[in-house]
């Protein structure tokens, strides 16, 4: 297509709103444009890789054996009343009345829309398995809509629903879908790892995410160095403490004036003890209950984990003033001993001995505290998140973290919606039973925000051949040169004729201009006729990745894409 009749935008300003780099980029080079909060519009080259990877998605899907469907994004109240969501979804999902008063909802995910379908149309397990998926806009009122494509309120989602007869078929329904996941993302050119996941509010057995490898992303992954080991931190479980050998006698348990001292480093630092002596103590609201849980002075709690012990569904820690107008404890001064609120302590807290922790009194803590004997523990279990000394727990190997932002997520569902919506199917004895379901999504506007962030340099996008706009992009230099302007047309006419996606620049712009544009739209082979060509009758075709530049006949040109273009396609 020709450059100088595309609707391109680029603009040299970094947009003040756009805090990371893809947002930055797809505003620059006029890929999208915000039309409310979270809300944007695809120009033609944002829609281009929209549909790239729209494509290589159905493409696997179907290869998988899944089915293409559209199901409707405005949704009764009805069907989420019967599933329990309507009540548990929570703020995020944009609900409204229409003209005959009934309840309604923008799609933020589709189970039970289409386990209704399933519901009516699956009668026989001689129907199944059947796995079915849509790309579609989804809704989601998300409370902190931010980084432009990588957490909109609107966006597109590919979404799949599997329905086995048994937990067998599901597990397979599950592999395949692992399997065309591996390809997709492999396919994408994106450096992406599976890792192990929380099942989340979806509910359901187990899963696993997707996670391109970036520093911006939002998720952090623990890999270890010696096997392929991978957990989002979320969810990376520590093996329980090795029993204790030391024979440290218990202590009376003392209270100490430790005025000003609130924190875990100041308090071991004021009583000269190391800070896993020290048990803290934080508040957090559990659905309708606040809760406290404890872990040593050198550890964090990791909320996954709190919420998946507690069985609630949302859990959320609670700011020092909170904590002070509800419950009246002084945050920094904080303990277990005789503690209001229920309690809920990591595994290694409850081998503590002589330990610290705050008195529930402002400037106070105690001393030579030992858990079993100073106080109640409602629940105990695994509530901190790893640390970089801990060790695989698959090989003992080292660990390290990455971040990573979440591209795709597959979860083995069970019978959560089928039993709850009633949807059944007669197996081959006879009887009715539910149907044992998975659900798998992919974040396809996601994955723009993603492979950009992955994937630039200071002067712009890079896009791996796969998800780029146009393959190539080609430059002519000598807009008022008769000649240039005749041969480069004529290589734009082959290069359409060989089939390669190229975006011809031929507006009347300065050199300069052409090649700060190409390097921000981040096109992965330019090609520029422009003085060599004149003076050698040479053409300069240049690797927007490696930055290497070679001199090319005429001739030769069309071909030498095409052979790069293969070769970065082969899977
Ligand atoms: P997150 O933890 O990032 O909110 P999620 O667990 O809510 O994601 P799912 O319900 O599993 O996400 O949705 C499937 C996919 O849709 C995700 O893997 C992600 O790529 C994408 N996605 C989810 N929320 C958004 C959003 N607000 N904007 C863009 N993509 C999203
Ligand atoms: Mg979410």
């Amino acid at each position: 297509m020709r450059y100088s009749q595309l609707l391109i935008p680029t603009t040299k300003e970094v947009p003040a709103e756009a805090e990371v780099i893809s947002h930055q980029l797809l505003l620059r080079g006029g890929f999208i444009r915000k039309l409310t909060a979270g809300v944007y519009s695809y120009l033609p080259l944002g829609f281009r890789v929209l549909r790239k990877v729209m494509t290589i998605v159905r493409e696997e899907m179907d290869r998988a054996g899944a089915q293409e469907i559209l199901m409707p994004m405005v949704q009764p109240g009805d069907l989420w009343m019967e599933s329990g969501r309507w009540q548990h979804y929570g703020p995020e999902l944009l609900r409204f009345r229409d003209r005959g008063e009934r309840d309604c909802c923008l799609s933020p995910t589709a189970e039970e829309v289409v386990t209704d379908l399933a519901r009516r149309e699956l009668r026989s397990y001689r129907q199944l398995p059947v796995n079915l998926y849509q790309i579609q806009t989804k809704y989601r009122d998300e409370m902190r809509p931010r980084f432009g494509l990588m957490r909109g309120r609107e966006f597109i989602m590919k979404d799949a629903y599997s329905f086995d007869a048994d937990d067998e078929g599901a597990s397979a329904s599950y592999e395949k879908m692992r399997v065309a996941y591996n390809r997709i993302f492999t396919r994408f050119g994106l450096d992406y790892r599976m890792v192990d996941a929380d099942s989340g509010s979806i509910g359901g057995s187990f899963s696993h995410e997707f996670m391109v490898l970036a520093d911006a992303g939002e998720d952090t992954l623990v890999l270890c160095r010696d096997c392929d080991y991978a957990s989002n931190v979320e969810k990376a479980a520590v093996s329980a403490p090795e029993p204790r050998h030391d024979t440290e006698a218990p202590q009376e348990m003392q209270r100490i004036a430790t005025p000003g001292k609130k924190k875990v480093a100041s308090v071991a630092e004021f009583l000269n003890v190391p800070p896993e002596k020290i048990i803290k103590t934080l508040i957090f609201r559990a659905d309708e209950e606040c809760v406290a849980a404890l872990v040593r002075g050198d550890r964090e709690v990791q909320t996954v984990k709190l919420k998946n012990l507690l069985g609630a569904s949302e859990v959320e820690a609670l700011n020092e003033d909170q904590i002070w107008e509800h419950l009246r404890l002084p945050v920094g001064y904080i303990g277990p001993v005789n503690m209001p609120l229920r309690v809920a302590a990591d595994n290694e807290v409850m081998d503590m001995v002589n330990a610290v922790c705050g008195a529930n009194e402002k400037g106070f803590h105690y001393q030579g505290v030992n858990p079993k004997r100073d106080f109640s523990v409602q629940m105990t279990g695994d509530l901190r998140q790893v640390a970089a000394e801990d060790r695989c727990p698959h090989c003992g190997g080292p660990l390290h973290f990455r971040e990573g932002m979440e591209v795709g997520h597959i979860f083995k569902l069970g019978t959560k919606y089928s039993a709850a919506m009633n949807a059944t199917f007669q197996d081959a004895e006879g009887g009715q039973k539910p149907f044992v379901m998975g659900c798998y999504g992919i974040g396809v506007s996601r994955i723009l925000a993603a492979c950009i962030e992955q994937n630039h340099d200071d002067k712009g996008i890079i896009f791996p051949v796969p998800l780029a706009p146009f393959q190539v992009i080609l430059l002519n230099l000598g807009m008022d040169d008769a000649d240039l302007t005749q041969r480069a047309e004529q290589l734009y006419q082959e290069l359409l004729a060989a089939g390669v996606e190229v975006l011809f620049d031929d507006r009347d712009e300065r050199p300069g201009a052409k090649f700060n544009d190409a390097d921000l739209l981040g096109i992965p082979f330019r090609l520029t006729v422009g003085k060599t060509f004149k003076k050698e009758g040479k053409l300069e075709l240049r690797d927007r990745k490696s930055g290497e530049t070679t001199l090319l006949a005429a001739e030769e040109a069309v071909a030498e894409v095409k052979a790069r273009i293969a070769k970065a396609l082969d899977l």
